[in-house]
């Protein structure tokens, strides 16, 4: 039976997570599984290892986690995986988590999902505080969702998007640009996501995991895809960056916002404010580099929050000033083991 987490203790602050960079870590992103219900094409391989159960944190861990991070200045917390909402015991969390926004310690707590759970959820979400969700959505067309995604159905996605918008949130989707995809749908991408009142992110393909596909293969560079944007829409670059990596430009016809994520073709980590942890306790603080800082083994055996606390100060101290992901002319190298469904998207 889960614990009841809206009696655990209120967030008592202590220093902030500043790095050797002088950049402030105020967004973590925790990953509550490492499973999930698709098999992306660029996420994925057909036939993945997952953690066993015991080695996933508990909704109580992840909890208390989240809390440590949140005393220490960490002000906007996106809940992620994996697929998020396969983890039982998920709205719990975010309906315990939801008093950290009462008490006014946390100022965001969201999602990214991939929608196909969303329409059963999205009411909870909503009541738990949740104002915005992230729903990735690389096509509009129903086989080639099936074949990215490796059998999932667009619908059921589609589904979501409208059950999260009645619920009275926003919602933000994400692209992952894929050669073949998303060249082909762009236009058709900007005008749905516009005329549904969303902003639309693009993100380049980075090399995270053996997923059975050829990334180089993959790999659309926007600059070119920006390119092809141009040719039909204008275009006006949107100065605040909001501390994330995305670059905003709008787009005059819709009013609507479109997000680039460039990490290959152009680095954005000088101002980087966000960490990770695995759904096993690993807080990475960069997406781009192996070393991670294990947190569960001390929170099985008994550590204080001040133990936990030295072992996240320490980590974030050695945060690396950026990822070093490259194109070796057109080739994308695989950089890194882990896939982005285990370090937490
Ligand atoms: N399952 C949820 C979803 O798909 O939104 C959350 C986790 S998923 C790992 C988070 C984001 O990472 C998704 O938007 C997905 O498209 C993106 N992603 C996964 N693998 C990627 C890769 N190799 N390069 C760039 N983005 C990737
Ligand atoms: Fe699952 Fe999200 Fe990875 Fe797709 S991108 S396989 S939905 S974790």
């Amino acid at each position: 039976m889960l614990m009841d987490l809206r009696r655990t203790a209120p967030v008592v602050s202590v220093a902030p997570l500043v790095d050797s960079f002088e950049r402030q870590i105020s967004y973590l992103r925790l990953s509550v599984t490492d499973r999930c219900n698709l098999r992306c094409v660029y996420c994925m391989s057909e036939n993945m290892q997952f953690h066993s159960r015991p080695d996933l944190l508990t909704i109580e861990e992840l909890d208390r986690l989240a809390r440590l991070f949140i005393a220490r200045g960490v002000k906007k917390l996106r809940i992620t995986g994996g697929e998020p909402l396969v983890r039982k015991g998920v709205i719990e969390l975010f309906r315990s988590l939801s008093g950290c926004l009462k008490d006014g310690s946390l100022r965001e707590l969201t999602l990214t999902t991939n929608g196909l759970r969303l329409a059963h959820f999205a009411q909870d979400l909503a009541a738990a505080g949740v104002r915005r969700v992230n729903v990735s959505l690389d096509t509009l067309d129903p086989q080639r969702f099936a074949q990215i995604t490796r059998g999932g159905a667009l619908d059921k996605v589609l589904e979501g998007i409208a059950a999260a918008q009645d619920a009275g949130m926003a919602v933000k989707l994400n692209a992952v640009a894929l050669r073949g995809v998303t060249d082909l749908e762009i236009h058709e991408l900007i005008g749905f996501a516009h005329g549904r009142g969303m902003t639309l992110t693009l993100i380049e393909t980075m090399p995270l995991g053996e997923t059975g596909f050829d990334r180089t293969e993959q790999f659309l560079g926007l600059d070119a895809l920006r390119r092809e944007i141009g040719r039909r829409w204008t275009l006006s670059d949107v100065a605040d960056r909001s501390g994330g990596p995305a670059r905003y430009a709008r787009v005059e016809q819709t009013g609507g916002l479109l997000g680039f994520i460039t990490p290959l073709t152009q680095h954005f980590c000088g101002d980087c404010n966000r960490v990770r942890v695995t759904a096993a306790g690993m807080l990475y603080t960069c997406l781009g580099h192996e070393d991670g800082v294990d947190l569960r083994e001390p929170m099985r055996t008994g550590a204080s929050d001040a133990r936990l606390h030295q072992a996240i100060g320490g980590a974030i101290a050695h945060k690396p000033e950026g990822h070093d992901f490259s194109l070796q002319g057109r080739v994308m190298p695989v950089k890194l083991v882990r896939h982005m469904s285990a370090t937490g998207g």
